[in-house]
């Protein structure tokens, strides 16, 4: 659909080609199985029939896998979950297995307390020096990782050396085939340093920032300048935002997308003058009316905190199409749920007051990725 919307140019952005067919050489390999009832009423897909850790596939057998699966099984055996599919992929020589599900809501209790209180926004400063500022809108800092792995540059000679095995190799050989297996989990390792990383830096923000507020940046026009795009594209702000936005999501927390064009750098947080462009290599900020001097990217987090201030208030209900807000895990699971026959009696579910839900599909697909 990419293509034929491409196409007539009804979509935006790059040309889209022709799509790939599957090949059966390169990654990523992967297939579907639904989980289908036999007339007995049994799932094709289970977990743990064999031992805890193991997945049992259609067609397959039981699958040990790496990953616990108490939490999976207590919910599939309490009726409460259900797999809809499985999904098996093989990237940089390990297989994994991921489980689509049908779930119910997760109980008020179990749930993540809202934050509230007198706290406000929280501004959060995405930079190359300073990975992550973090500061509420009177000036308190409240978060700040200088140090960043930087993956792909401190891997940057050994990529290089992997890679001219590969090419070094005659084409369609098994050592050149080796070679690039090789060259393949090195990328992933550097992925995964790369993801670890983020996760740590979002599950600190979100674990204790009710509402934050982000710049949307153009990383697109950024990958642009060609002395900053790799270390750019090795920071992976789109996905420190994407964790962020989820992450807020099942704390009901909120995040506010500044616009890209509001000054945040170029703003005294002091008496909110605007000064002249600054070059990237001036780390700090010094205003020239009322000589205010500050970090730069604590200012501009600083900024970024005052402007969802002022957009946002205070109000917990937001319009729809600005920040994001509670995703409806607040909605329990009414009888309607094929997820199993969870009813407000349920001692695991909240029952729906009336007129407490929210206009959301009912079936709640989460993804429970495991590892072989
Ligand atoms: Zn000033």
């Amino acid at each position: 659909s990419a293509y034929t919307a491409s196409r007539a140019g009804q979509r935006r952005g790059r040309r889209v080609g022709f799509p790939r067919f599957k090949s059966k050489k390169r990654a990523p390999l992967s297939f579907r199985i639904r989980s289908k009832t036999s007339a007995a009423g049994r799932a094709g897909i289970r977990v743990g029939e064999r031992a805890p850790r193991t997945v049992t596939l259609p067609g397959i057998g039981a699958l040990a896998v790496r990953q616990d699966t108490r939490r999976l099984r207590r919910m599939l055996a309490k009726g409460r979950a259900k797999v809809v599919s499985a999904t098996v992929s093989h990237r940089a020589g390990r297989w994994a297995v991921s489980l689509a599900c049908e779930a119910a809501d997760l109980h008020e209790a179990r749930r993540h307390p809202p934050k509230t209180g007198a706290a406000g926004w929280v501004g959060v400063d995405r930079g190359l020096s300073t990975f992550v500022a973090a500061a509420r809108a009177d000036g308190t800092q409240v978060l700040r990782v200088d140090g960043w792995p930087r993956p792909a540059r401190a891997a940057a000679a050994r990529q290089r050396r992997l890679s001219r095995k590969v090419t070094g190799k005659q084409r369609g050989s098994h050592n050149r085939a080796k070679a690039a297996a090789r060259l393949g989990r090195h990328h992933a390792r550097v992925a995964a340093i790369r993801r670890r990383f983020l996760h740590q830096v979002s599950n600190q923000l979100v674990n204790t920032h009710d509402r934050l507020a982000i710049e949307t940046l153009t990383i697109t026009g950024m990958l642009g300048n060609r002395r900053l795009a790799s270390a750019v594209a090795d920071a992976a702000w789109g996905e420190l935002a994407r964790q962020l936005t989820y992450k807020q999501q099942w704390r009901a927390g909120q995040l506010a997308l500044v616009d890209r064009w509001y000054p945040s750098t170029k703003t005294c947080s002091a008496c909110r003058r605007v000064a002249p462009a600054m070059p990237l290599h001036q780390r700090t900020f010094t205003c020239q009316a009322c000589g205010y001097q500050a970090d730069r990217d604590h200012n501009a987090a600083v900024n970024l905190a005052v402007w969802a201030e002022q957009h946002h208030a205070q109000s917990r209900d937001l319009p729809a199409g600005g920040p994001v807000t509670n995703a409806g895990r607040g909605e329990g699971s009414g009888s309607r749920t094929r997820a199993g026959e969870t009813g407000p009696d349920d001692a695991g579910t909240a029952p729906t007051p009336p007129g407490a839900r929210r206009g959301r599909p009912r079936r709640a697909l989460s993804h429970n990725s495991t590892e072989l």
